[in-house]
């Protein structure tokens, strides 16, 4: 199973992959997670990332999908992957579409997470609320209304993308969580193809 994870901060993406994982046994791919990672560590991509991510813009292009390259050539992404948080662009979606190309790897589904703002922002305050310790940098109500901006302006895109070759799955991220990742499932599903018989 190959998918991607489209939507916006706060969606629930990272829970619903996190369910995906388990259920399918494959990895989740999270551009988020992998730069907050090189940020810890200090690497020279974590340095130049830090200061973008922290105001709630985009790391540019060139730099995840380098990451994203590396990691697909990882022999645990062979039995497949999520991808959470990328493609962000339309570049990124383009360089992915080639990449996946060259080396023969179709996608199953491609699934958006579909959540108003409103719902959005009430949601990542109650997260700063109940969760003070494990608040991110850029999880703030300031920063957030300015990753929703960039969302809008640069992300929104990357649907209409997938959605003018058909290729769009979108479900409903405003229901409980367990009514989300049925929704997911029966998405899945329906998209699976079966083995082809030698
Ligand atoms: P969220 O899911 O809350 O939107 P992420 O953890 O996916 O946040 O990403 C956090 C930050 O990392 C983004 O605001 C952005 O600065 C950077 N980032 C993550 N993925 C990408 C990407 N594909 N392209 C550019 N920047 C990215």
């Amino acid at each position: 199973m190959r998918l991607i994870l489209l939507g916006p901060p706060g969606a629930g993406k990272g829970t619903q992959a996190e369910k995906i994982v388990a259920d399918h046994r494959i990895v989740q791919l999270s551009t988020g997670d992998m730069l907050r990672a090189a940020v810890a560590a200090g690497t020279a991509v974590g340095q130049r990332a830090k200061a973008v991510m922290d105001r709630g813009e985009l790391v540019s292009d060139e730099i995840v999908i380098d990451i994203i390259r590396d990691r697909l050539s990882k022999p645990d992404t062979s039995k497949g992957f999520i991808l959470d948080g990328f493609p962000r662009t339309v570049a990124q979606a383009e360089a992915l579409d080639k990449l996946l190309g060259t080396l023969k790897i179709p996608l199953d589904a491609i699934i958006e997470l579909r959540v108003d703002d409103e719902v959005l922002l009430d949601r990542i305050k109650t997260r700063i609320k109940e969760n003070p310790g494990s608040v991110r940098a850029d999880d703030n109500p300031e920063t957030l209304k300015k990753r929703l901006e960039v969302y809008h302006k640069q992300t929104a895109p990357v649907a209409a993308y997938y959605e003018k070759t058909k290729r769009l799955s979108k479900v409903d991220g405003m229901v409980s969580k367990d009514q989300v990742a049925a929704a997911i499932a029966r998405t899945l599903k329906a998209k699976a193809k079966p083995e082809r018989v030698r």
